[in-house]
């Protein structure tokens, strides 16, 4: 390998945060229209444009201001103000002057961040980032229209009526389906990466022994392998709000909103409250403290598997011993993504549980969680087992001195085939393990790669399909509780553990 000059110390101003205003236009208040001068100013559902109603001018989003859209120039840190740390007990109510009539309104942000003028019926709105992170820096609009997203929910739910819970499926209704603003944080990454190890090729694969003992055995090519590059991460989406960021919650399927991203957030315009007219939000409440740990190992993950699509040679596997990643600069910003959310509460017992289903309301992406009916389910899976098993009894005494390849692949199948179902049955309406797979899914580009691939050494014989070491496809940023995030969900489990105290006694 020939010697390469890298120089990596790069000047990293070290804690040189830089706050943007990126709708520092956009003022508290009324809206006009440019046209007629109206107020009246509010999102077309057809459209996802903002519209004024009295003289139905649209009028596109507008774009983003100081935003640093080349990544390779980040250095150091740059923030939206939607993203500034939230004080405890912050002021939620704005007072503005009416632009209509003169009048003094309050607004209580905690509800929504508009409001109509008591006197002379604007719009009055709040666009200016508060300290209790109500307003985010940016927003991409609803497309979906609230037909589409019931078309896409009552689908889902029809191909799982069969198992679902009966009183579910009596009452299930897409009447009450709701438009959602969830927050999350928008992080751009300019990081260095660089990966050793050793990574192992497959040469041959073939069989040792013969009837039962019949096994596979592996010969592989064992390498030095080195991935070095520079790597730019393009919108790393993240939840910003501590009940959604926990996706193993048992009290509501949050990972069912987690997973329909990614969403075109290349697509997000100034925020403004307007688009906010006839939907609903969540706030914001954590902070860029909270969550850097959580997302500079997803941009790490991002970067592992990076290297691992710059070596698929290493088709059993690498592992990678040193893991160097150095992030040179980073870009947060707060937006609102949104949401058609269909929710359902399953009571059983004294245990409730949130069941969502969820369309992106942009790519129409749909997933979400079914109430079990899980007798029924226990019952049919009870009866597939019986029966699979028997078959395979009948099976094996007809095939007894036949020496069948792959016949105890078959037997097992047929022995499982009642958990196998159920198992398959259980995810399907539940899906617990669905998840954004962020460390495939966000954008990223890499440059002045650097390959070292040294052949070391032959291996025959080896019993297992995959390298027995490999660590290639490990993620690390997910489901980590963290900082306040920790103490949250300790404080909720108090709280049920003493509500559940009272209702004893
Ligand atoms: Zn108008
Ligand atoms: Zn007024």
């Amino acid at each position: 390998m020939e010697e390469k000059n890298v120089n990596v110390e790069k000047n990293i101003p070290q804690a040189e945060v830089k706050t943007i205003n990126v709708n520092s236009n956009i003022k508290d208040g009324q809206y006009k229209c440019p046209n007629c001068g109206a107020s009246e100013i509010m999102p077309n559902p057809n459209t996802g444009k903002l519209r004024c109603n009295y003289c139905m001018s649209e009028f596109d989003g507008k774009e983003l201001i100081g935003v640093e859209k080349n990544i390779s120039n980040l250095q150091g840190k740059i923030v939206g103000k939607g993203t500034q740390n939230i004080k405890e007990g912050a002021n939620n109510m704005v007072t503005l002057k009416c632009g209509g009539c003169g009048a003094e309104i309050v607004i209580d942000t905690s509800d929504a961040p508009h409001a109509r003028c008591h006197w002379c019926r604007s719009v009055l709105s709040v666009n200016n980032q508060l300290e209790n992170g109500a307003i985010p820096d940016m927003i991409l609009p609803f497309q979906t229209k609230k037909q589409e997203a019931e078309a896409k929910i009552q689908d889902f739910v029809k191909k799982r009526r069969f198992f679902a819970n009966p009183t579910f499926k009596k009452e299930f209704t897409t009447e009450n389906i709701m438009g959602v603003y969830f927050p999350y944080l928008i992080v751009d990454a300019n990081a260095h990466a660089k990966f050793e190890g050793e990574g192992e090729h497959l040469v041959r694969k073939y069989t040792v022994g013969s009837g039962d003992d019949r096994e596979y055995r592996y010969d592989a090519d064992v390498y030095k392998v080195g991935r070095e590059f520079d790597i730019l991460i393009d919108d790393l989406s993240i939840e910003s709000n501590s009940e959604r960021l926990d996706k193993t919650s048992n009290s509501q399927t949050n990972n069912i909103i987690n997973s329909i991203m990614p969403f075109d957030t290349e697509n997000c315009v100034q925020y403004q409250s307007n688009y906010l007219v006839g939907y609903t939000s969540e706030r914001r409440d954590v902070n860029i403290d909270d969550l850097e740990e959580k997302v500079n190992n997803q941009f790490k993950d991002v970067a592992r598997f990076a290297a691992k699509e710059e070596a698929e040679f290493y088709d059993r596997g690498i592992n990678w011993t040193t893991e160097d990643f150095h992030i040179v600069g980073t870009q947060w910003l707060a937006a609102y993504l949104p949401v058609w959310l269909y929710s359902y509460m399953e009571i059983k017992g004294n245990k409730k549980t949130l069941h969502y289903v969820a369309v992106n309301a942009r790519t129409n992406e749909t997933m979400g969680s079914i109430p079990i009916n899980n007798p029924l389910l226990i019952a049919v899976s009870t009866i597939i087992e019986i029966i699979c098993s028997a078959l395979g009894i009948m099976l094996l005494m007809a095939s007894s001195d036949s020496d069948d390849d792959d016949g105890s692949g078959i037997f097992a199948l047929l022995f499982l085939a009642g958990f196998i179902f159920y198992a398959a049955m259980y995810a399907r309406y539940r899906n617990k393990e669905a998840r954004h797979t962020y460390e495939k899914e966000t954008k990223k580009s890499l440059s002045n790669i650097i390959k070292n691939d040294e052949f070391i050494k032959h291996e025959k014989g080896l019993k297992n399909a995959s390298m027995n070491d490999r660590n290639d496809n490990k993620i690390e940023g997910d489901n980590i509780k963290i900082g306040k995030l920790a103490k949250l969900s300790n404080d909720i489990k108090i709280e049920i553990a003493a509500s559940a105290k009272q209702n004893n006694k």
